[in-house]
């Protein structure tokens, strides 16, 4: 088989460079082992443009959001259903100092466009403990960014442009300027989209990820109806009816990416924090996140070898990194464009 190219890992980093390069009418083929534990299948996928004690912008979020909604929308319509959303979100201010931080912030003019003049809870309130007041944020989101990608695989299998297993190093040749071969298949370049499994890349391990496991909950909240995501310590985000999201823990040091019993705790403790009565617990999931050690993804190409490239280090926000950062990476593959000095794996070359 010959194609453009071949993309390693199909979370939402993978998904989003296949669907940018499949635009720009590049045949390219995904090799994943669909692990269980992959962040995309874990993560709420909440967009919040204000963020921090301080409440400062999101970094980049004033770039990064007109092509969420644009990219996310192309896909609704390419896979028939619904991933966005757009959703306010409540910070919970429990003292005067956080208050006077809010309005603040609030009055700055250049953040006019996130603070809403008069936050609303609505009949939730009923469900959540007394708090001194309520700062709400708008322009922000909620991806489904699982169903995304479980969809998106649907249409690769149906299209016969996914393999599913574990990529075998061993069996990778790109010894040839310009071409890599892979069991069979011939393309120009390989592109690494493993998440968090990139630390056993051999090529890219010298990148210094800073891994992080994140645990979440699924709760049940009868007669409850939020459509606004509300912050206070953890995030909780509505997910059906009745039913929530409840996260996330963060753990730099792990054995596996299994749930653990002491996340679980953790998090029923801040759940305690913010509802009157405990919620149903109805499920528990864990992932580790991409994360790197300044905080910024890693694009772009091996300094030694011009056929193998990667787009990683999503962090804690794949679902509004994703569709911007699939654009330029596919910009920088095809048509050589600069990348951001501050997501170019350039800036780690020196470590090689
Ligand atoms: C608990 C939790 C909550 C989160 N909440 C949010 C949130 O609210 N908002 C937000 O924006 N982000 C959130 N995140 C972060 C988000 O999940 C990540 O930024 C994003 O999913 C990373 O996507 P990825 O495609 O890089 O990696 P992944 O989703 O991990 O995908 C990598 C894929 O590559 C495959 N793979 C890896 N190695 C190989 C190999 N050698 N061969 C074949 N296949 C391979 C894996 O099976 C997997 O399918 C959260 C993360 C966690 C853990």
């Amino acid at each position: 088989m010959s194609v453009d190219y071949l993309i390693v890992g199909q979370g939402i980093a993978g998904t989003l460079l296949h669907f940018s390069l499949k635009k720009a009418g590049q045949k390219v083929v995904v090799i994943d082992n669909h692990h269980k534990g992959a962040a995309t299948k874990v993560a709420a996928g909440g967009i919040n443009p204000i963020t921090g004690k301080r409440y400062v912008k999101s970094w980049k979020i004033e770039t990064l959001m007109p092509v969420v909604r644009t990219v996310y929308a192309e896909l609704e319509a390419l896979l028939d259903t619904q991933f966005f959303k757009e959703r306010n979100i409540i910070r919970i201010l429990k003292n005067a100092g956080e208050e006077n931080t809010w309005l603040g912030r609030s009055a700055d003019p250049f953040y006019l466009k996130y603070f809403v003049e008069h936050p609303l809870i609505g009949d939730f309130e009923k469900h959540l403990n007394s708090f001194p007041s309520i700062g709400e944020i708008k322009n922000g989101g909620q991806v489904d960014i699982a169903l995304l990608v479980e969809k998106y695989k649907e249409l690769l299998f149906s299209n016969q442009e996914i393999l599913n297993e574990k990529l075998d190093y061993s069996q990778l040749d790109y010894s040839k300027k310009g071409a890599v071969s892979y069991k069979g298949i011939e393309s120009k370049a390989v592109i690494f989209c493993e998440g968090a499994g990139a630390a056993k890349n051999p090529f890219f391990n010298y990148l210094p990820f800073e891994l992080s496991k994140g645990e979440a909950l699924t709760v049940k909240i009868k007669d409850s109806n939020l459509d606004k995501i509300i912050r206070h310590r953890v995030s909780v985000v509505p997910t059906q009816k009745d039913e929530y999201w409840i996260g996330a823990s963060n753990s730099w040091e792990f054995e596996n990416d299994d749930p653990t019993q002491e996340a679980k705790e953790n998090l029923e403790e801040h759940l305690s924090s913010i509802f009157k009565n405990k919620p149903e617990i109805t499920n528990h999931q864990s992932a580790i996140r991409p994360t790197v050690k300044d905080r910024r993804p890693l694009l772009g190409v091996h300094p030694n070898h011009s056929n193998l490239f990667i787009f990683n280090g999503l962090g804690t926000k794949g679902a509004s990194l994703a569709p911007y950062l699939s654009q330029q990476m596919a910009d920088f593959i095809l048509n050589d464009a600069d990348l951001l000095s501050e997501v170019d794996i350039q800036r780690y070359s020196g470590k090689v």
